[in-house]
C-alpha cells in the first residue's frame, strides 16, 4: 500500500540576512516524507495511485528524463502500491545506469527509451496506442506527475499552522505544485514560484493549470522566471555555492536542479528588499536529493564535502 505520511516538520531559519532585514524564513520539509518518494513528488503521487488501482489497472506509464525525481518517485510508489510501472525516459538509457535509473530499475520499473522525436510527441494518440501494444494496460501519469489528482495532492501540503504565513514558495517544474498551492491559500497569503526552466512559457502554463482544473485563487500568485541558471538542469557556481552556504549554516540540503534556485531566488529578493519587514515567509522543500548523486557523477564535482 502506499505510505502513509510522517509528520513534516516545518523549521525556522535565521541567518545575518534575514535579521539585516527583518523578515522571517521557514521551510517545510516536505524532503523527509519519504526516503524515496521524495518531497512533492509523495503528494503528486498519492491519490493517482489510489486512482490506478480503483480503475483496476495493474501497471503505472510514465515519462521523464534519465534523472527525473518523478521517475524514481513512480518507481518506489507503485511497487509499494502492489503496481508494475514503466518509465519511458527522454533520449538514451546509458548503461551502467546512473543512480536514479538504478533506483527505479531496482523498485522494478521497466525502463523504455525513447526517441527523443517521439518523446516530444508523446502526449498524441497514436504514441499512447503504440505503448498500450507494447505494454498492455495502464494508468498513464504525464510527464512530472502533473494532472488534476495531483494537484488536488499538492492542495494538502499546506495545513492550518500554515495559515500565518505571508508568502509561500515553491521551485516550479511543470507547474502542478505550484497550482495546489495557488489552489489552497488563503485570502493575505501570496504564492511565489521560481522556476527552474528557462523561458516565459511557465506563466501561461500554470495559469492553464488554474482554467483547467476550475482553480479560482483567493490569494494572489507571482512566478520568477529569472533564476533558472541557464536553463533545466544547468547551474553556475554561484548557484553551487550558494547551495553549500546554506546547507553549511542551516544543516538544511538543498538540490542544485529545483530547491536550490527556489531558495536562492527568495534569498535575492530578500537582499533587494522585495518582502516587507516582518514578512513570513514560508519556502516549500520539494525534495529532490535523490538526484544530487546523478548531478554529481555527470558533472564531476562533489555538491556537498559529505555524502548526505
Ligand atoms: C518535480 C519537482 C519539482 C517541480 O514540481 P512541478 O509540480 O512539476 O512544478 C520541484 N522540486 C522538486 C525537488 C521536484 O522533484
Amino acid at each position: 500500500m502506499f505510505p502513509s505520511p510522517v509528520p513534516i516538520p516545518t523549521q525556522q531559519v535565521f541567518l545575518p540576512l534575514l535579521e539585516e532585514k527583518q523578515v522571517e524564513l521557514y521551510v517545510k520539509r516536505l524532503d523527509v516524507v519519504h526516503p524515496d518518494i521524495s518531497g512533492n513528488k509523495y503528494f503528486k503521487l498519492k491519490h493517482n495511485l489510489a486512482q490506478a488501482r480503483r480503475e483496476g489497472h495493474h501497471r503505472v506509464l510514465t515519462f521523464g528524463g534519465a534523472f527525473s525525481n518523478h521517475i524514481r518517485a513512480t518507481a518506489v510508489a507503485a511497487h509499494l502500491a502492489g503496481m508494475l510501472s514503466v518509465g519511458c525516459i527522454r533520449g538514451e538509457v546509458a548503461f551502467p545506469l546512473n543512480p536514479t535509473l538504478q533506483a527505479a530499475r531496482d523498485a522494478g520499473m521497466v525502463l523504455f527509451p525513447m526517441e527523443r522525436s517521439i518523446y516530444r510527441k508523446k502526449s498524441q494518440e497514436e504514441v499512447v496506442d503504440r505503448l498500450k501494444e507494447e505494454f498492455g494496460d495502464f494508468y498513464l501519469l504525464p510527464e512530472g506527475g502533473t494532472n488534476g489528482l495531483a494537484i488536488q495532492g499538492c492542495t494538502e501540503i499546506l495545513t492550518p499552522e500554515d495559515k500565518r504565513m505571508d508568502v509561500i514558495g515553491t521551485a516550479i517544474g511543470t507547474g502542478g505544485t505550484i497550482a495546489g498551492l495557488i489552489a489552497a491559500a488563503s485570502k493575505q497569503q501570496r504564492i511565489i514560484g521560481v522556476s527552474s526552466l528557462k523561458g516565459e512559457f511557465i506563466r501561461s502554463e500554470v495559469q492553464g493549470l488554474l482554467d483547467t482544473h476550475g482553480i479560482a485563487p483567493q490569494g494572489s500568485w507571482e512566478v520568477f522566471t529569472d533564476y533558472h541558471f541557464g536553463g533545466y538542469a544547468r547551474h553556475t557556481s554561484e548557484l553551487l555555492d550558494f547551495v553549500r552556504y546554506f546547507h553549511r549554516e542551516t544543516e538544511i540540503p538543498l538540490d542544485p536542479i529545483y530547491t536550490g534556485k527556489l531558495f536562492f531566488g527568495i534569498w535575492d529578493l530578500i537582499g533587494k528588499n522585495y518582502f516587507p519587514p516582518h514578512s513570513r515567509i514560508l519556502l516549500i522543500h520539494t525534495g529532490g536529493l535523490q538526484g544530487i548523486a546523478g548531478f554529481e557523477k555527470r558533472w564531476g564535482t562533489r555538491l556537498y564535502p559529505d555524502p548526505l
